[in-house]
């Protein structure tokens, strides 16, 4: 069994990439390795991965969303390959959600496209549903951060120069009360598109 780190890889975080899996020489059919997030020394979240052949892995873990049970999870994931330019060939995920061929996989409770989970900007955004992940787009870009909620959690973000420590601190509350609320609208959204969600890994 393989343990793999991603070290303070904040874009990373939460974000299951089939080209570093590949790169690392993890999509060998029989591979069961644990895949983990680390963020400033410290492991935000871990999944098991078994690569069952060329075509398919399964994703093992548990989720827990606020205060609510852990659920564990366990379900496939559809590999594809296309040609490469310069020889070889390129691994991508399908989307276990809508089947678009994608090269990252987001975990909102379960893992799907950015498209399934909504990671547009603002200004793509015209659905009222979206308001408070737009505001929090719009909070973290006033912070100087250009990660969306779904990249790393609101208190990961680094205090701006020169602001306050109590204004900084007070800015991080609110922007981690919207993003709760966002991740709560997302993931009714993937309710009504007929994903089962049990809980978000925090
Ligand atoms: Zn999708």
């Amino acid at each position: 069994m393989a343990r793999q780190r991603e070290k303070n890889s904040t874009d990373d975080y939460r974000t299951l990439n089939i080209s570093a899996l590949n790169r690392k020489g993890l999509l060998r059919a029989g591979a069961s390795f644990q895949w983990e997030w680390w963020r400033r020394g410290e492991k935000v979240a871990s999944i098991g991965i078994a690569i069952e052949n060329r075509h398919g892995m399964r994703l093992r873990y548990r989720s827990s969303r606020y205060n609510s049970e852990p659920v564990q999870h366990d379900y496939p994931v559809t590999i594809t390959w296309t040609p490469c330019h310069l020889g070889g060939e390129r691994p991508w995920f399908l989307c276990p959600s809508c089947g678009r061929r994608v090269a990252k996989l987001y975990n909102g409770g379960v893992f799907a496209c950015r498209h399934c989970m909504r990671l547009n900007y603002p200004s793509q955004q015209a659905n009222k549903g979206d308001r408070a992940l737009n505001q929090a787009w719009t909070l973290r870009h006033k912070l100087g951060c250009d990660a969306g909620p779904f990249d790393f959690p609101a208190q990961y973000i680094s205090r701006p120069k020169g602001m306050h420590r109590t204004t900084f601190a007070k800015r991080i509350e609110k922007l981690a009360r919207i993003e709760e609320k966002a991740m709560a609208d997302t993931v009714t959204a993937m309710q009504k598109l007929g994903i089962r969600i049990d809980g978000i890994t925090h």
